[in-house]
């Protein structure tokens, strides 16, 4: 039994939240699919009418800069994400975690967007984008009384997740277009970091992204972001953690007191496929003062290093 009937590769934002709408729930988004049609082969999740691909509408293929932002648009991929220099550059934490992603093949069709929509805690370009502050692009319908017309409303990553596996994003009905950040600056610099098995899983045992903003001098943390995956239902932003580090010396005692607070914030859980509370919360200790260390460290060398 085919697992839809109709495969739409519409060629404007307009058309794909038409289709949709046309479908009225019963259509689906679709990016690279990695973790879309699995789960349907595997009879998860509800069956769909047709699918829609938003991945060849122009220009959602591409990395754009509009100032101040680095714009990502829904088609492009884990490689592109990689590849490109000026995520390296001013998106370090992003550029490390889409590359981690899978292996060459997954890392060719597999979306940003289908990352985030997915809502996955630990997912880790989800992880390397909320350390960044980025937002996420949502287009949809909106029913006014005489018409309807096709909206789109930037909103900030961390309102994008609702708990594991569970999207704000209706993805029937609306589509994430874009997602941006403002690179880092002089002064700033990002890591990301995980643990993961060899084989067998497509999620880390555990991830983290840090962003770090130092003084003139480089010895002073004057602010910082940091996200941890699984460490509660939705990616975590490590508030505590950012608050302790901010005015502080960024020195390795800064980073391993940090990593206390952040074993304090986090809600860490066993499971049986990925690994234990208590080794979570270990890598917490060992790796994360780590990724800040090197997050202080490229902060210090200036953006491209
Ligand atoms: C072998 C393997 C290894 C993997 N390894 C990792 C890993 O190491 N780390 C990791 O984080 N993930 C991993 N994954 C999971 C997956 O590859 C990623 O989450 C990927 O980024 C999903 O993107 P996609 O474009 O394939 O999404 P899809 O599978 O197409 O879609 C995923 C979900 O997002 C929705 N969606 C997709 N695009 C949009 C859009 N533009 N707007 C609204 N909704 C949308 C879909 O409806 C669906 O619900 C792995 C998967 C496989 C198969």
């Amino acid at each position: 039994m085919s697992l839809w009937k109709h495969y739409h590769l519409p060629r404007s934002i307009e058309e794909a939240v038409e289709l949709l709408n046309r479908y009225d729930g019963q259509a689906r988004v679709v990016g690279g699919g990695t973790d879309l049609i699995l789960e349907m082969q595997a009879g998860h999740g509800p069956s769909v009418e047709a699918l829609v691909d938003p991945t060849c509408i122009p220009g959602l293929d591409q990395i754009v800069e509009e100032a101040p932002y680095l714009v990502i648009g829904a088609g492009v991929t884990h490689s592109q994400i990689t590849t490109d220099p000026r995520v390296v550059r001013g998106g370090t934490c992003l550029g490390e975690s889409c590359g981690v992603i899978g292996g060459p093949q997954v890392r060719n069709v597999a979306t940003l967007a289908g990352n985030i929509a997915h809502a996955m805690p630990a997912a880790d370009g989800s992880i390397g984008l909320l350390a960044l502050g980025g937002e996420v692009e949502i287009a949809g319908i909106q029913v006014a009384p005489a018409d309807s017309e096709v909206v789109r409303r930037w909103v900030p990553l961390d309102k994008a997740f609702l708990g594991p596996g569970k999207s704000a994003i209706d993805s029937t009905r609306e589509l994430i277009t874009r997602l941006r950040f403002v690179p880092t600056r002089a002064g700033e610099g990002s890591a990301f970091k995980r643990v993961m098995r060899p084989q067998g899983v497509a999620l880390p045992m555990i991830n983290m992204a840090v962003l770090l903003r130092l003084d003139g001098t480089g010895q002073q943390v004057l602010g910082a972001r940091v996200t941890i995956g699984p460490a509660g239902p939705r990616p975590f932003l490590a508030t505590q953690t950012m608050d302790f580090l901010s005015g502080r010396p960024a020195v390795d005692e800064t980073f391993a007191r940090a990593a206390q607070v952040a074993q304090r914030e986090v809600g860490l859980r066993s499971s049986r496929h990925r690994a234990t509370q208590e080794y979570r919360a270990e890598m917490i200790r060992t790796l994360l003062p780590k990724t800040m260390a090197e997050a202080a460290e490229r902060a210090r060398a200036g953006p491209g290093t």
